[in-house]
């Protein structure tokens, strides 16, 4: 929470997971500044920027993730946080909707960074699959083989056409909201999908630093909890459909 004090926000709460906690000089937090408990509860919201080395502000430790430890996923506590008042973002209460707006395109620039990635396990995949002979032939002639490449290829295109479709009805200045959630789903999962295949097809090597397949297997995983995670996602883009039919309208895909 923050409340109110003369010219100055004091600042209260416990924030576990804040990415690149470690090494920012000033943290964008997220605050309750509305305390009525009628009304819109997006409204109650207010983004504030606060220092980090603001008296009150404790980095408590670096969360590890995956077992890497001294990564810059910080949990930080805030005990009575003193900035002044215009360090607020934006008007009183336009704190979600604010986030929601960066986010929307944020997600579209990781769905970007996830096809590059399902595109270089691709090609990882592929070339192997050329080299490598096991059972008196060269993996790309085994029909599990071929499998894996073909659905690999759908999934990378499947993911690629919906994140354009995004960003176009996005550009245009169309309601975005079903598409970002729609690709915010199922990027990541196709580019588990990819990833799992050509890790299985290395063997070894697929689980090994030697290649960065790994590492993706675990981004990508990650994803599906990061910017919200897949369930939140799935109900938005439910609710967003059964209002159109239940205002008397369909879906259309064309759009
Ligand atoms: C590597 C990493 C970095 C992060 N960095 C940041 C950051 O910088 N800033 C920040 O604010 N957050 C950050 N997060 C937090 C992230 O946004 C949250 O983890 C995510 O939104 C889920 O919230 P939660 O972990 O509190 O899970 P919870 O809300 O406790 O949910 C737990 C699980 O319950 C299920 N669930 C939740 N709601 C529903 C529902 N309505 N219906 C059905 N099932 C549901 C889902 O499976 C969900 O995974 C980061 C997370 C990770 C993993």
């Amino acid at each position: 929470t923050a409340v109110k004090d003369g010219d100055e926000w004091v600042i209260n709460g416990h924030k576990i997971m804040t990415s690149n906690g470690r090494v920012a000089d000033f943290l964008v937090v997220m605050c309750r500044t509305e305390d009525d408990d009628s009304g819109n509860a997006n409204l109650k919201m207010t983004q504030i920027i606060v220092p980090t080395d603001s008296p009150g502000l404790e980095r408590i430790r670096s969360v590890p993730i995956w077992g890497h430890t001294g990564g810059d996923h910080m949990e930080i506590k805030y005990k009575d946080v003193r900035v002044p008042l215009e360090n607020a973002l934006g008007a009183r209460g336009s704190g979600h909707q604010a986030a929601q707006d960066r986010l929307g395109a944020g997600r579209v620039y990781h769905c970007m960074n996830t096809i590059g990635q399902m595109w270089r396990a691709f090609d990882i995949m592929v070339k192997y699959s050329t080299q490598r002979e096991v059972h008196g032939g060269k993996l790309e002639t085994k029909q599990f083989i071929q499998g894996f490449i073909a659905d690999s290829y759908i999934d990378i295109q499947a993911a690629r056409l919906m994140t354009i479709h995004c960003a176009e009805v996005m550009d245009k200045g169309g309601n975005s909201r079903v598409d970002i959630s729609a690709i915010k789903i199922f990027v990541p999962e196709a580019g588990s999908r990819v990833v799992d295949r050509a890790i299985q097809m290395h063997g070894w090597r697929g689980v090994s630093s030697d290649l960065p397949l790994a590492g993706m297997f675990q981004g990508f995983r990650t994803l599906r909890l990061a910017d919200g995670p897949d369930e939140v996602h799935r109900i938005l883009i439910a609710k967003q459909i059964l209002k159109r039919y239940h205002d008397g309208l369909s879906w259309d895909f064309g759009v």
